[in-house]
């Protein structure tokens, strides 16, 4: 899989009580370069994470002690904006999710693969990062320069709305992910959408008349789930 440009090293800590995932999510990191703080209950989390700044949290909901709306809960209420990664179970209300996550956080929905959870680290990372602002992203022949909005496919300047824009940065920052179309609404419009999904539908639409048409496409529909960034269908 070709993965966007590569990230740098963050301090991330995870809170998630199976030891199991906790440590392949721990490893995973630590092989991306990433300095990792394991901790096992919401209580010991929340501690952690209002005692040392990190980057990132990975933050399981279901956990002993608070749970994971719980730590988000508390952590914003003294002031720390630390991006949050939620590890969700399967059937657990993506509207639930979307309440708590602010525009820097994003979920993964158990049982996830470890070239997921390292991709969306990636995209939290290159949103909030200090490098956020500068860093040329690019996929195949698309390539978005954040500091002047500027898109181009195979070197052709092509001109987006803002909303557009927003579609396929983040898109782009996903690549190779599948997201749904709660996640796109909340990262695109912001958690105060409270709109139809079909929103979602109608710009990926724009999107593709504008960055597909007589190329390779790269907009993919996963039907059921959601959409990819993907130079081919696999
Ligand atoms: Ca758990």
């Amino acid at each position: 899989m070709r993965a966007p440009t590569s990230v740098a090293a963050l301090r991330v800590l995870v809170v998630e009580d199976e030891i199991s995932i906790n440590d392949v999510v721990a490893t995973a990191l630590r092989f991306q370069g990433h300095m990792v703080t394991q901790t096992h209950d919401g209580v010991a989390g929340l501690a952690e994470a209002t005692r040392a700044a990190y980057d990132l949290i990975v933050l399981d909901v279901m956990l002993p002690g608070y749970d994971g709306y719980e730590v988000c809960r508390r952590l914003r209420e003294a002031g720390r904006q630390t991006p949050v990664l939620f590890l969700t179970a399967k059937g657990e209300p993506e509207d639930r999710i979307r309440g708590f996550a602010t525009g820097g956080d994003d979920y993964v929905v158990k049982p996830f693969s470890v070239e997921e959870l390292v991709l969306r680290v990636g995209a939290i990372l290159r949103r909030s990062g200090p490098a956020a602002a500068s860093d040329l992203i690019a996929y195949d022949d698309l390539t978005l320069e954040p500091a002047s909005e500027e898109v181009r496919r195979g070197g052709r300047r092509v001109e987006l709305s803002p909303t557009e824009y927003r579609l396929l940065h983040y898109l782009l920052v996903n690549a190779g992910v599948v997201v749904s179309k709660a996640q796109i609404l909340i990262n695109v419009w912001g958690e105060d959408y409270d709109g139809s999904e079909n929103i979602v539908e109608l710009y990926i639409s724009y999107l593709r008349r504008k960055i597909d048409d007589g190329h390779q496409p790269l907009v993919q529909t996963k039907r059921g789930s959601g959409y990819v960034l993907r130079a081919q269908e696999a």
